[in-house]
């Protein structure tokens, strides 16, 4: 029910209820990610900002530093090293089985949104490289239906930890989604199983996995795969959660704390691990890649490459020891038995 109503939010109305609590409100996310035309204004300080200068910094507000929603093809760019970018997956399309009809077919949706956005669904996946270290890269793109998971995003994940799993390479999770795509109805919640015990086999075979929130990550994403990782990161003032805080709210009966859902909140109550700014991104998954690669019962699929080469020379800053910032590691977090009591439903 409550899956219901997040989606519906995420996909069709978009836009956050006017009035009320400000603060939570303004950080409720927008249909468009990011409004059209030469200037825009930032959600979070109300400052007028040159469109332009915010996409040259990676999707930040130059004044404040929000992060705005990045489109899934800017964050692989952003993530990986030059020319290490290979797709794989790409051929694979959501089908309607169902025969859903909203505000329209189900089937046209899918045809209108590939043709507008040109990818086939909304996880993008592959392999790459950040700072010389292999990964196995899935992101979640929200401008495709809102980054909903169906069918085709819960396949694409299996698919990325068998690939992670065979190759022995870390896995690395980006997420921006509304939760589960309701379209698909049954058949879309099933994937918040099988994306869970794909990544608690790759857990079982000694990889090793990091999943990056981003502002919005709602829903049954959250409550599955974004939340088993070894490791969870989330950007600042993302928000992050499962049911929307009006239904909370008016379901508990209760008035919600201030900054509730935000990637802060989060932190403070032990359900991140880090939080960390888009330009500190790339440097910080060095480090964890290699604190993955080094930690007890790495076995077979220790994800590091001796990196070789100018990319070493390049990412000094990433060259550290293990890293300062406390990361509690996977036996605070460990196999998707966690699962059912994370979705705090
Ligand atoms: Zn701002």
């Amino acid at each position: 029910m409550t899956e219901t109503s997040m989606s519906k939010d995420a996909s069709n109305s978009g836009d956050g209820e006017a009035g009320g609590d400000g603060r939570i409100n303004r950080l409720r996310f927008r249909k468009k990610d990011m409004p059209g035309g030469l200037w825009l204004k930032c959600e979070s300080c109300s400052g007028t900002i040159y469109r332009k200068e915010v996409v040259e910094k990676a999707y930040t507000c130059p004044a404040c530093g929000f992060h705005f929603t990045m489109p899934g093809a800017d964050r692989v760019r952003h993530t990986l090293d030059e020319g290490t970018w290979e797709e794989l997956f790409s051929e694979i399309e959501a089908m309607d089985r169902l025969g859903f009809v909203d505000s329209g077919p189900y089937g046209d949706k899918i045809e209108r949104t590939v043709k507008r956005t040109g990818q086939n669904e909304a996880l993008i996946a592959g392999r790459g490289e950040v700072l010389g270290r292999p990964v196995v890269l899935g992101v979640l793109d929200f401008k495709f239906l809102g980054g909903s998971m169906g069918e085709v995003v819960g396949e694409k994940i299996a698919l990325c930890c068998d690939v992670a799993r065979k190759e022995g390479k870390p896995l690395l999770l980006f997420t921006a989604s509304g939760g589960a795509r309701m379209h698909e109805g049954m058949l879309s919640l099933m994937q918040m199983a099988k994306t869970c015990s794909a990544l608690s086999k790759l857990n079982e075979d000694g990889g090793f996995s990091i999943c990056v929130l981003t502002h919005p990550t709602t829903g049954g994403v959250t409550a599955s795969f974004a939340m088993v990782c070894d490791i969870t990161l989330a950007e600042p003032g993302a928000l992050i959660g499962f049911a929307g805080p009006r239904v909370i709210a008016s379901t508990i009966k209760q008035e919600l704390p201030e900054g509730f859902q935000r990637a802060e909140f989060l932190l403070e109550k032990g359900q991140v691990d880090v939080i960390v700014s888009r330009d500190e991104m790339r440097n910080m998954l060095a480090r964890l890649i290699d604190f993955g690669a080094c930690r007890p019962g790495a076995g077979a699929t220790a994800g590091r490459r001796p990196a070789s080469s100018s990319e070493r020379a390049s990412s000094s800053g990433a060259e550290q020891e293990a890293p300062s910032t406390s990361v509690p590691g996977d036996e605070a977090k460990g196999s998707s038995g966690d699962v059912a009591s994370s979705d705090g439903s």
